[in-house]
């Protein structure tokens, strides 16, 4: 089966970054719980930030600052609905 290379994602990304993530509703692979990103809980420190599950305090995303880049990483993350 052929593939098509990561350009091909140039689109969908800009769609889904440009959307209000805090709206986005994750499932927590910790409990199931779905909820908007808006209502993780956020701990901020110096190398960026960790939004734990507001029901189990599982990590769902981090996002570090690296040199010269932005890390998302959606570690506890099963399914991300953002909003169209
Ligand atoms: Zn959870």
């Amino acid at each position: 089966m052929t593939h098509l290379d990561g350009n091909v994602l140039a689109g969908p990304l800009s769609e889904l970054f440009n959307a209000d993530m805090t709206e986005a509703v994750g499932r927590c692979l910790g409990c199931g719980d779905e909820s908007a990103l808006a209502l993780a809980m956020v701990y901020p420190d110096e190398m960026g930030f960790v939004a734990r599950c507001r029901q189990c305090g599982e990590v769902l995303l981090t996002i570090v600052h690296g040199p010269g880049d932005v890390r998302v990483e959606m570690r506890g993350i099963g399914v991300l609905k953002v909003p169209e």
